[in-house]
Protein backbone atom coordinates (compact mmCIF):
# COMPACT_ATOMS: atom_id res chain seq x y z
CA UNK A 1 0.00 0.00 0.00
CA UNK A 2 1.19 3.42 -1.08
CA UNK A 3 0.63 5.94 1.77
CA UNK A 4 -1.32 8.67 0.93
CA UNK A 5 -2.06 10.64 4.54
CA UNK A 6 -3.49 14.12 2.87
CA UNK A 7 -6.67 11.42 0.80
CA UNK A 8 -6.73 10.01 4.45
CA UNK A 9 -7.70 13.10 6.01
CA UNK A 10 -10.23 14.00 3.37
CA UNK A 11 -12.02 10.54 3.94
CA UNK A 12 -11.92 11.21 7.79
CA UNK A 13 -12.99 14.91 7.77
CA UNK A 14 -15.58 14.60 5.77
CA UNK A 15 -16.78 11.04 7.92
CA UNK A 16 -16.54 13.40 11.31
CA UNK A 17 -18.31 15.78 9.75
CA UNK A 18 -21.44 13.78 8.14
CA UNK A 19 -21.65 9.94 9.07
CA UNK A 20 -23.87 9.13 11.64
CA UNK A 21 -21.43 5.98 13.16
CA UNK A 22 -23.70 2.92 14.60
CA UNK A 23 -24.09 2.00 18.16
CA UNK A 24 -21.65 5.35 18.79
CA UNK A 25 -21.46 8.11 20.71
CA UNK A 26 -20.92 10.17 17.92
CA UNK A 27 -18.20 12.37 19.34
CA UNK A 28 -16.61 9.81 21.45
CA UNK A 29 -15.18 8.03 18.43
CA UNK A 30 -12.21 7.93 16.24
CA UNK A 31 -12.62 5.89 12.85
CA UNK A 32 -9.82 4.53 10.82
CA UNK A 33 -9.60 5.86 7.63
CA UNK A 34 -9.41 3.06 5.55
CA UNK A 35 -7.41 2.82 2.26
CA UNK A 36 -8.01 -0.49 0.81
CA UNK A 37 -8.01 -4.17 2.05
CA UNK A 38 -6.97 -7.99 0.00
CA UNK A 39 -7.29 -11.32 1.15
CA UNK A 40 -7.20 -11.96 5.39
CA UNK A 41 -5.58 -7.63 5.15
CA UNK A 42 -6.71 -4.31 5.33
CA UNK A 43 -4.19 -1.27 5.54
CA UNK A 44 -5.14 3.12 5.97
CA UNK A 45 -3.54 5.92 4.19
CA UNK A 46 -0.76 6.07 6.77
CA UNK A 47 -0.02 2.32 4.85
CA UNK A 48 0.12 0.48 7.94
CA UNK A 49 -1.56 -3.27 7.25
CA UNK A 50 -3.61 -4.99 9.74
CA UNK A 51 -4.00 -8.38 10.08
CA UNK A 52 -8.18 -9.09 10.16
CA UNK A 53 -9.01 -11.11 12.73
CA UNK A 54 -12.94 -9.77 13.19
CA UNK A 55 -13.48 -10.54 9.16
CA UNK A 56 -15.13 -6.62 9.12
CA UNK A 57 -17.98 -7.88 11.61
CA UNK A 58 -17.73 -11.63 10.71
CA UNK A 59 -18.64 -11.58 7.28
CA UNK A 60 -15.44 -12.12 5.11
CA UNK A 61 -15.38 -15.25 4.93
CA UNK A 62 -13.41 -15.64 1.61
CA UNK A 63 -11.22 -12.75 2.63
CA UNK A 64 -11.55 -9.33 1.14
CA UNK A 65 -11.93 -8.63 -2.82
CA UNK A 66 -11.72 -12.13 -3.90
CA UNK A 67 -11.14 -11.70 -7.37
CA UNK A 68 -13.87 -13.71 -8.78
CA UNK A 69 -16.00 -12.31 -6.66
CA UNK A 70 -15.34 -8.81 -7.17
CA UNK A 71 -15.59 -10.50 -11.21
CA UNK A 72 -19.36 -11.45 -10.75
CA UNK A 73 -20.35 -8.49 -9.72
CA UNK A 74 -18.90 -6.40 -12.51
CA UNK A 75 -20.50 -8.86 -15.23
CA UNK A 76 -23.93 -8.76 -13.35
CA UNK A 77 -23.28 -4.92 -13.03
CA UNK A 78 -23.16 -4.90 -16.73
CA UNK A 79 -26.04 -7.17 -17.37
CA UNK A 80 -28.57 -6.58 -15.34
CA UNK A 81 -27.62 -4.46 -12.37
CA UNK A 82 -31.09 -4.55 -10.32
CA UNK A 83 -34.34 -5.82 -10.81
CA UNK A 84 -37.63 -5.85 -8.95
CA UNK A 85 -38.57 -8.80 -6.05
CA UNK A 86 -41.87 -9.59 -8.20
CA UNK A 87 -39.79 -11.42 -11.39
CA UNK A 88 -37.59 -14.63 -11.81
CA UNK A 89 -34.00 -13.59 -12.03
CA UNK A 90 -31.33 -15.77 -13.10
CA UNK A 91 -28.57 -14.59 -10.36
CA UNK A 92 -31.84 -14.99 -7.97
CA UNK A 93 -33.26 -18.02 -9.14
CA UNK A 94 -29.16 -19.74 -8.75
CA UNK A 95 -28.29 -18.23 -5.60
CA UNK A 96 -31.25 -19.55 -3.79
CA UNK A 97 -31.20 -22.95 -5.47
CA UNK A 98 -27.33 -22.84 -4.14
CA UNK A 99 -27.93 -22.03 -0.41
CA UNK A 100 -31.63 -24.25 -0.76
CA UNK A 101 -29.14 -27.32 -1.12
CA UNK A 102 -26.45 -26.51 1.31
CA UNK A 103 -29.22 -25.74 4.08
CA UNK A 104 -30.23 -29.04 6.11
CA UNK A 105 -33.17 -31.02 5.72
CA UNK A 106 -36.07 -29.61 3.94
CA UNK A 107 -35.49 -26.31 4.35
CA UNK A 108 -35.95 -25.82 0.31
CA UNK A 109 -37.29 -22.41 0.00
CA UNK A 110 -35.41 -19.12 0.44
CA UNK A 111 -36.71 -15.56 1.38
CA UNK A 112 -34.05 -12.95 0.63
CA UNK A 113 -33.43 -9.95 3.01
CA UNK A 114 -30.66 -7.20 2.95
CA UNK A 115 -28.99 -8.55 5.89
CA UNK A 116 -29.39 -10.73 9.05
CA UNK A 117 -32.05 -8.24 11.21
CA UNK A 118 -34.02 -8.30 8.12
CA UNK A 119 -33.94 -12.29 8.06
CA UNK A 120 -34.74 -12.10 12.18
CA UNK A 121 -37.52 -10.48 11.45
CA UNK A 122 -39.26 -12.21 8.98
CA UNK A 123 -38.75 -15.57 10.38
CA UNK A 124 -40.58 -14.26 13.49
CA UNK A 125 -43.44 -13.53 11.59
CA UNK A 126 -43.39 -16.31 9.46
CA UNK A 127 -43.60 -18.54 13.21
CA UNK A 128 -45.90 -16.13 14.43
CA UNK A 129 -48.49 -16.54 11.24
CA UNK A 130 -47.65 -20.26 10.66
CA UNK A 131 -48.80 -20.66 14.34
CA UNK A 132 -50.95 -18.54 15.21
CA UNK A 133 -49.43 -17.20 18.44
CA UNK A 134 -47.79 -14.65 19.67
CA UNK A 135 -44.55 -15.08 21.71
CA UNK A 136 -40.76 -15.46 21.20
CA UNK A 137 -38.18 -17.19 23.00
CA UNK A 138 -35.00 -16.28 22.53
CA UNK A 139 -31.39 -16.63 24.91
CA UNK A 140 -30.06 -13.66 27.12
CA UNK A 141 -26.91 -14.31 25.85
CA UNK A 142 -27.15 -13.54 21.89
CA UNK A 143 -27.52 -11.11 19.35
CA UNK A 144 -29.88 -11.06 16.68
CA UNK A 145 -29.86 -7.62 14.80
CA UNK A 146 -30.87 -4.27 15.36
CA UNK A 147 -34.24 -3.54 14.03
CA UNK A 148 -37.55 -3.66 16.20
CA UNK A 149 -38.44 -7.16 17.25
CA UNK A 150 -34.62 -8.37 16.54
CA UNK A 151 -32.82 -6.23 18.91
CA UNK A 152 -36.11 -7.21 21.50
CA UNK A 153 -34.90 -10.79 20.72
CA UNK A 154 -31.00 -10.00 21.40
CA UNK A 155 -30.25 -10.59 24.84
CA UNK A 156 -27.30 -8.18 25.10
CA UNK A 157 -27.49 -4.44 26.76
CA UNK A 158 -28.39 -3.10 23.34
CA UNK A 159 -31.61 -4.19 23.86
CA UNK A 160 -32.11 -2.03 26.85
CA UNK A 161 -33.07 1.44 25.72
CA UNK A 162 -35.38 -0.26 22.80
CA UNK A 163 -37.25 -2.64 25.21
CA UNK A 164 -40.95 -0.64 24.48
CA UNK A 165 -41.29 -2.30 21.70
CA UNK A 166 -40.83 -5.68 22.81
CA UNK A 167 -43.95 -7.13 22.82
CA UNK A 168 -44.49 -11.37 23.14
CA UNK A 169 -40.71 -11.33 23.78
CA UNK A 170 -39.40 -13.75 26.62
CA UNK A 171 -35.87 -14.56 27.46
CA UNK A 172 -34.39 -17.32 29.09
CA UNK A 173 -31.20 -18.57 29.64
CA UNK A 174 -29.33 -21.28 27.31
CA UNK A 175 -26.26 -23.23 28.37
CA UNK A 176 -23.08 -21.87 29.26
CA UNK A 177 -20.90 -24.11 31.39
CA UNK A 178 -17.77 -21.80 31.66
CA UNK A 179 -20.55 -19.29 33.62
CA UNK A 180 -23.19 -21.59 33.96
CA UNK A 181 -26.49 -19.90 34.82
CA UNK A 182 -27.69 -23.30 35.92
CA UNK A 183 -24.62 -23.71 38.83
CA UNK A 184 -23.84 -26.86 37.27
CA UNK A 185 -20.38 -28.62 36.83
CA UNK A 186 -20.65 -30.68 33.74
CA UNK A 187 -21.61 -30.49 30.32
CA UNK A 188 -24.20 -33.36 30.59
CA UNK A 189 -25.97 -31.22 33.70
CA UNK A 190 -25.60 -28.07 32.27
CA UNK A 191 -27.39 -29.54 29.24
CA UNK A 192 -29.82 -31.18 31.34
CA UNK A 193 -30.78 -28.24 33.57
CA UNK A 194 -30.79 -25.81 30.20
CA UNK A 195 -32.97 -28.17 28.41
CA UNK A 196 -35.24 -27.98 32.00
CA UNK A 197 -35.16 -24.41 32.52
CA UNK A 198 -36.65 -24.01 28.71
CA UNK A 199 -39.83 -26.13 29.30
CA UNK A 200 -40.92 -24.27 32.73
CA UNK A 201 -40.33 -21.52 30.81
CA UNK A 202 -42.84 -22.47 28.27
CA UNK A 203 -45.31 -24.09 30.97
CA UNK A 204 -45.06 -20.86 32.47
CA UNK A 205 -45.40 -18.99 29.71
CA UNK A 206 -48.10 -20.71 28.35
CA UNK A 207 -46.73 -23.42 25.42
CA UNK A 208 -50.13 -22.36 23.28
CA UNK A 209 -48.95 -19.08 23.14
CA UNK A 210 -45.46 -19.11 22.01
CA UNK A 211 -44.97 -19.08 18.36
CA UNK A 212 -41.26 -19.96 18.51
CA UNK A 213 -37.95 -20.21 20.24
CA UNK A 214 -34.73 -18.48 18.67
CA UNK A 215 -31.36 -19.42 19.33
CA UNK A 216 -28.09 -18.88 17.50
CA UNK A 217 -27.29 -22.18 16.44
CA UNK A 218 -23.51 -21.34 18.42
CA UNK A 219 -23.88 -17.62 19.79
CA UNK A 220 -21.75 -15.81 18.10
CA UNK A 221 -21.19 -12.09 19.72
CA UNK A 222 -22.33 -13.03 22.91
CA UNK A 223 -19.26 -15.09 23.17
CA UNK A 224 -18.80 -18.36 21.18
CA UNK A 225 -20.42 -20.82 23.39
CA UNK A 226 -20.48 -24.36 21.53
CA UNK A 227 -23.31 -25.97 22.98
CA UNK A 228 -23.03 -29.28 24.88
CA UNK A 229 -23.91 -32.26 22.91
CA UNK A 230 -27.81 -33.15 23.03
CA UNK A 231 -28.46 -29.62 23.45
CA UNK A 232 -30.38 -28.45 20.06
CA UNK A 233 -31.61 -32.49 19.75
CA UNK A 234 -33.29 -31.65 23.02
CA UNK A 235 -34.52 -28.08 22.07
CA UNK A 236 -35.90 -29.54 18.48
CA UNK A 237 -37.59 -32.08 20.62
CA UNK A 238 -39.30 -29.26 22.91
CA UNK A 239 -40.24 -27.52 20.43
CA UNK A 240 -42.14 -30.03 18.28
CA UNK A 241 -43.60 -31.52 21.27
CA UNK A 242 -45.31 -28.04 21.90
CA UNK A 243 -45.88 -27.11 18.26
CA UNK A 244 -43.72 -24.70 18.82
CA UNK A 245 -41.37 -23.38 15.58
CA UNK A 246 -37.75 -24.14 16.32
CA UNK A 247 -35.54 -21.03 14.52
CA UNK A 248 -31.88 -21.52 14.62
CA UNK A 249 -29.98 -17.90 13.39
CA UNK A 250 -26.94 -18.72 11.19
CA UNK A 251 -26.22 -14.90 10.25
CA UNK A 252 -22.78 -15.49 11.90
CA UNK A 253 -22.09 -19.27 12.06
CA UNK A 254 -23.40 -19.90 8.97
CA UNK A 255 -21.57 -20.27 5.53
CA UNK A 256 -18.65 -22.47 6.60
CA UNK A 257 -17.48 -20.17 9.71
CA UNK A 258 -17.57 -23.16 11.73
CA UNK A 259 -15.92 -25.47 9.89
CA UNK A 260 -19.07 -27.25 8.05
CA UNK A 261 -21.50 -25.00 5.77
CA UNK A 262 -24.03 -24.61 8.74
CA UNK A 263 -22.96 -24.87 12.15
CA UNK A 264 -26.18 -27.10 12.58
CA UNK A 265 -24.60 -29.39 10.70
CA UNK A 266 -22.22 -30.23 13.62
CA UNK A 267 -25.44 -31.32 15.47
CA UNK A 268 -27.50 -32.71 12.84
CA UNK A 269 -30.49 -31.14 13.84
CA UNK A 270 -33.30 -29.24 11.14
CA UNK A 271 -34.78 -26.11 12.39
CA UNK A 272 -38.44 -25.04 11.26
CA UNK A 273 -36.84 -21.39 9.61
CA UNK A 274 -33.14 -20.74 9.71
CA UNK A 275 -32.05 -17.23 9.18
CA UNK A 276 -28.57 -16.62 7.36
CA UNK A 277 -26.72 -12.82 6.06
CA UNK A 278 -22.86 -11.93 6.28
CA UNK A 279 -20.72 -14.88 4.64
CA UNK A 280 -23.41 -15.84 2.65
CA UNK A 281 -21.74 -13.45 -0.04
CA UNK A 282 -18.95 -12.50 2.34
CA UNK A 283 -20.52 -9.31 2.64
CA UNK A 284 -19.75 -8.03 -0.50
CA UNK A 285 -23.42 -6.75 -1.45
CA UNK A 286 -25.89 -6.88 1.45
CA UNK A 287 -27.89 -9.56 1.66
CA UNK A 288 -29.78 -11.96 4.33
CA UNK A 289 -32.17 -14.33 4.10
CA UNK A 290 -34.38 -17.26 5.63
CA UNK A 291 -34.51 -21.07 4.90
CA UNK A 292 -38.48 -22.23 5.20
CA UNK A 293 -39.34 -25.51 5.81
CA UNK A 294 -41.64 -27.72 3.45
CA UNK A 295 -44.43 -27.24 6.19
CA UNK A 296 -44.29 -23.71 6.75
CA UNK A 297 -43.48 -22.82 3.30
CA UNK A 298 -46.94 -24.79 2.29
CA UNK A 299 -48.82 -21.84 5.16
CA UNK A 300 -47.74 -19.55 2.55
CA UNK A 301 -48.90 -21.61 -0.23
CA UNK A 302 -52.36 -20.45 -0.99
CA UNK A 303 -52.27 -17.52 1.31
CA UNK A 304 -50.22 -14.42 0.50
CA UNK A 305 -47.09 -13.99 2.74
CA UNK A 306 -47.49 -10.43 4.11
CA UNK A 307 -43.67 -9.35 3.99
CA UNK A 308 -41.47 -7.95 1.35
CA UNK A 309 -38.68 -5.95 0.74
CA UNK A 310 -37.56 -3.58 -3.02
CA UNK A 311 -34.30 -5.42 -2.29
CA UNK A 312 -35.31 -8.77 -1.87
CA UNK A 313 -33.02 -11.07 -3.81
CA UNK A 314 -31.35 -8.19 -5.62
CA UNK A 315 -29.44 -9.24 -8.48
CA UNK A 316 -25.93 -7.66 -7.23
CA UNK A 317 -26.06 -9.40 -3.89
CA UNK A 318 -27.31 -12.67 -5.50
CA UNK A 319 -24.87 -12.53 -7.99
CA UNK A 320 -22.29 -12.13 -5.15
CA UNK A 321 -23.37 -15.29 -3.13
CA UNK A 322 -23.54 -17.37 -6.39
CA UNK A 323 -19.98 -16.72 -7.02
CA UNK A 324 -19.13 -16.83 -3.11
CA UNK A 325 -20.97 -20.18 -2.66
CA UNK A 326 -18.96 -21.52 -6.09
CA UNK A 327 -15.60 -20.38 -4.82
CA UNK A 328 -16.07 -22.27 -1.19
CA UNK A 329 -16.86 -24.98 -3.12
CA UNK A 330 -13.76 -25.12 -5.78
CA UNK A 331 -11.39 -24.06 -3.41
CA UNK A 332 -12.86 -26.01 -0.59
CA UNK A 333 -13.07 -23.10 1.98
CA UNK A 334 -15.19 -24.97 4.55
CA UNK A 335 -12.77 -27.40 4.79
CA UNK A 336 -9.83 -25.03 5.18
CA UNK A 337 -11.98 -23.15 8.11
CA UNK A 338 -12.27 -26.76 10.15
CA UNK A 339 -8.38 -27.13 9.06
CA UNK A 340 -7.43 -24.00 10.31
CA UNK A 341 -9.32 -24.40 13.44
CA UNK A 342 -8.31 -27.94 14.28
CA UNK A 343 -4.33 -27.31 13.53
CA UNK A 344 -3.60 -24.04 14.27
CA UNK A 345 -5.47 -21.52 16.29
CA UNK A 346 -7.39 -24.51 18.48
CA UNK A 347 -3.87 -25.51 19.65
CA UNK A 348 -2.57 -21.87 19.50
CA UNK A 349 -5.02 -20.54 21.65
CA UNK A 350 -4.76 -23.35 23.94
CA UNK A 351 -0.93 -23.01 24.10
CA UNK A 352 -1.43 -19.19 25.21
CA UNK A 353 -4.14 -19.50 27.70
CA UNK A 354 -1.34 -21.57 29.40
CA UNK A 355 1.17 -19.17 29.29
CA UNK A 356 -1.22 -15.95 30.28
CA UNK A 357 -3.22 -15.26 33.10
CA UNK A 358 -5.40 -13.37 31.94
CA UNK A 359 -7.26 -15.94 29.81
CA UNK A 360 -9.92 -17.83 31.22
CA UNK A 361 -11.08 -20.28 28.99
CA UNK A 362 -10.69 -20.49 25.29
CA UNK A 363 -14.21 -21.88 23.22
CA UNK A 364 -14.51 -22.53 19.39
CA UNK A 365 -14.55 -24.32 16.56
CA UNK A 366 -13.22 -23.53 12.95
CA UNK A 367 -12.51 -19.88 11.83
CA UNK A 368 -15.10 -19.29 15.33
CA UNK A 369 -12.96 -18.90 18.29
CA UNK A 370 -13.50 -16.46 21.97
CA UNK A 371 -10.91 -15.95 24.62
CA UNK A 372 -12.50 -15.38 27.89
CA UNK A 373 -10.34 -12.70 29.60
CA UNK A 374 -10.43 -12.78 33.44
CA UNK A 375 -8.94 -11.01 36.30
CA UNK A 376 -8.58 -14.21 38.67
CA UNK A 377 -8.92 -17.86 36.80
CA UNK A 378 -10.13 -19.13 40.14
CA UNK A 379 -13.17 -16.90 40.69
CA UNK A 380 -13.59 -16.08 36.82
CA UNK A 381 -14.24 -12.87 37.56
CA UNK A 382 -14.40 -11.28 34.04
CA UNK A 383 -11.16 -8.68 33.06
CA UNK A 384 -13.96 -6.27 33.17
CA UNK A 385 -17.25 -5.78 34.46
CA UNK A 386 -20.39 -6.71 32.32
CA UNK A 387 -21.00 -3.56 29.97
CA UNK A 388 -18.47 -1.37 31.07
CA UNK A 389 -17.07 1.65 29.94
CA UNK A 390 -14.72 4.12 30.30
CA UNK A 391 -12.34 4.02 32.97
CA UNK A 392 -13.75 0.37 33.68
CA UNK A 393 -13.02 -0.59 30.32
CA UNK A 394 -9.48 0.70 30.50
CA UNK A 395 -8.03 -2.98 30.40
CA UNK A 396 -9.88 -4.01 27.49
CA UNK A 397 -9.32 -1.00 25.57
CA UNK A 398 -5.39 -1.43 26.65
CA UNK A 399 -5.45 -4.91 25.44
CA UNK A 400 -6.83 -3.65 21.82
CA UNK A 401 -4.51 -0.68 21.77
CA UNK A 402 -1.55 -3.13 21.84
CA UNK A 403 -2.83 -5.91 19.18
CA UNK A 404 -2.90 -2.88 17.01
CA UNK A 405 -0.21 -1.52 18.00
CA UNK A 406 1.28 -5.13 16.57
CA UNK A 407 -0.60 -4.58 13.15
CA UNK A 408 -3.62 -6.91 14.33
CA UNK A 409 -7.25 -5.82 14.03
CA UNK A 410 -9.29 -7.54 16.70
CA UNK A 411 -12.40 -8.38 17.67
CA UNK A 412 -13.63 -7.06 21.33
CA UNK A 413 -16.95 -7.45 23.32
CA UNK A 414 -16.61 -7.24 27.11
CA UNK A 415 -13.85 -8.90 28.28
CA UNK A 416 -14.16 -11.03 25.38
CA UNK A 417 -11.53 -11.30 22.25
CA UNK A 418 -12.93 -13.27 19.26
CA UNK A 419 -10.49 -14.62 16.70
CA UNK A 420 -12.87 -14.71 13.82
CA UNK A 421 -10.58 -14.60 10.61
CA UNK A 422 -11.06 -15.52 7.04
CA UNK A 423 -12.10 -19.10 7.01
CA UNK A 424 -9.61 -19.20 4.24
CA UNK A 425 -7.05 -17.63 6.12
CA UNK A 426 -3.58 -19.34 5.57
CA UNK A 427 -1.74 -21.09 7.88
CA UNK A 428 1.54 -18.27 8.31
CA UNK A 429 -1.00 -15.83 8.66
CA UNK A 430 -2.72 -17.26 11.46
CA UNK A 431 0.08 -17.60 13.28
CA UNK A 432 1.02 -14.10 12.56
CA UNK A 433 -1.83 -13.48 14.33
CA UNK A 434 -1.23 -15.98 17.28
CA UNK A 435 2.04 -14.13 17.83
CA UNK A 436 1.02 -10.81 17.93
CA UNK A 437 -1.93 -11.94 19.92
CA UNK A 438 0.64 -13.17 22.70
CA UNK A 439 2.00 -10.02 22.88
CA UNK A 440 -1.31 -8.18 23.58
CA UNK A 441 -2.14 -11.25 25.88
CA UNK A 442 0.78 -10.01 28.03
CA UNK A 443 -0.92 -6.40 28.38
CA UNK A 444 -4.05 -7.91 29.49
CA UNK A 445 -2.32 -9.71 32.05
CA UNK A 446 -1.24 -6.97 33.86
CA UNK A 447 -4.57 -6.58 34.67
CA UNK A 448 -4.71 -9.90 36.93
CA UNK A 449 -4.73 -10.55 40.37
N1 LIG B 1 -28.11 -12.52 13.92
C1 LIG B 1 -26.83 -12.78 14.28
C2 LIG B 1 -26.52 -14.10 14.90
C3 LIG B 1 -25.83 -11.83 14.08
O1 LIG B 1 -24.58 -12.10 14.45
C4 LIG B 1 -26.17 -10.60 13.48
C5 LIG B 1 -25.15 -9.56 13.26
O2 LIG B 1 -24.07 -9.58 13.81
C6 LIG B 1 -27.51 -10.36 13.12
C7 LIG B 1 -28.43 -11.35 13.34
C8 LIG B 1 -27.91 -9.06 12.49
O3 LIG B 1 -27.44 -8.99 11.20
P1 LIG B 1 -27.38 -7.59 10.43
O4 LIG B 1 -26.40 -6.74 11.17
O5 LIG B 1 -26.95 -7.96 9.05
O6 LIG B 1 -28.74 -7.02 10.45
Amino acid sequence: PQPNPQAGAAVKAADRAHVFHSWSAQELIDPLAVAGAEGSYFWDYEGKRYLDFTSGLVFTNIGYQHPKVVAAIQEQAATLSTFAPAFAVEARSEAARLIAERTPGDLDKIFFTNGGAEAVENATRMARLHTGRPKVLSAYRSYHGATSTAINLTGDPRRWPNDLGAAGVVHFWAPFLYRSPFHSDSEGQECERALQHLEDTIAFEGPATIAAVILETIPGTAGIMTPPPGYLAGVREICDRYGIVFVLDEVMAGFGRTGKWFAADHYEVTPDLMTFAKGVNSGYVPLGGVAISGAIAETFARRPYPGGLTYSGHPLACAAAVATINVMEEEGVVGQAAAIGERVLGPGLRELAERHPSVGEVRGTGAFWALELVKDRETREPLVPYNASGEANAPMAAFGAAAKARGLWPFINMNRTHVVPPCNITEAEAKEGLAALDEALSVADEHTV
